[in-house]
């Protein structure tokens, strides 16, 4: 589903990505960790073009969505991104966020567009928050419309960034409920997060990042029980 060789990114002369390469297949639940700074999320920016990588290619499905031709936009509307600050629309009411891009990106018409708007806003529990505004929701809800948002343009990969980092403790396990609901529908994603129970219980692999390299690419028992390098030992003793 997704192809990565040798990808590298600078800002100016900072290299942030030293050449990373790998690959998520269809249906895999990936966990990006490693320490802060390492790059996690400029690799995740630069899976759904965010960040314009310095060196390499990056594959989405069949398209190369590094090649120049490729419409940026359109590849955007594949890939899902929920973000640590949900990014909500203010303005709108939950159901007008969950539906905006269907109608105005895709073109749904709005009544359609509605009907599944509720349909995703009851698989997060909040279909009863419909017409409510953002600033009446609690962190754990807000994230959790912005998960249905996402799902809302039906994009063959999930992108997470640090979802549950700007949760109060008691709001993180929803959020991470309904992630792990998501894993078992078969979606493709792959989450930066710190937690470390989550990753190891719902994740097929864990990547390691670390000084812009891929440090570790194992299943979670084998990495949080024996991982290979030093760093990622001292990384885990930190954590955990
Ligand atoms: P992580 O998510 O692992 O904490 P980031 O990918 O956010 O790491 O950042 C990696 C490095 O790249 C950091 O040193 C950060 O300061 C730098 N960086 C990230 N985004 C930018 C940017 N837009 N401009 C300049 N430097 C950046
Ligand atoms: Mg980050």
């Amino acid at each position: 589903m997704i192809k990565v060789e040798d990808l590298h990114k600078s800002f100016g002369n900072q290299e942030v990505l030293k050449g990373i390469t790998t690959t998520i297949k269809q249906g895999e639940v990936v966990a990006i960790i490693g320490p802060s700074g390492s790059g996690k999320s400029t690799f995740l920016r630069c899976l759904n073009l965010l960040e314009e990588p310095t060196k390499g290619r990056i594959w989405i499905g069949d398209e190369e969505i590094t090649d120049k031709k490729t419409n940026i936009m359109k590849v955007r509307q594949h890939v899902g991104m929920v973000f640590q600050h949900f990014h909500l629309f203010p303005h709108m009411t939950v159901l007008e966020n969950v539906t905006y891009a269907p109608v105005k990106v895709k073109g749904v018409a709005k009544a359609e567009a509605e009907v599944k708007g509720i349909e995703l806003l009851k698989k997060v529990g909040l279909e009863q928050k419909a017409n409510e505004y953002p600033s009446r929701l609690s962190g754990g809800q807000k994230q959790r419309v912005a998960i249905a948002r996402a799902l809302a343009m039906s994009p063959d990969v999930m992108l997470f960034d640090e979802p549950t980092s700007a949760l109060d403790p008691e709001m993180v396990k929803e959020v991470l409920e309904v992630m792990k609901a998501l894993a078992h529908t078969g979606m493709t994603m792959a989450i930066v997060t710190h937690e470390m129970g989550f990753a190891r219980e719902v994740a097929d692999r864990v990547l390691f990042l670390d000084g812009g390299q891929l440090i570790e690419d194992a299943p979670p028992q084998q990495f949080f029980s024996s991982p290979k390098s030093k760093r990622a030992q001292e990384f885990l003793e930190k954590m955990l």
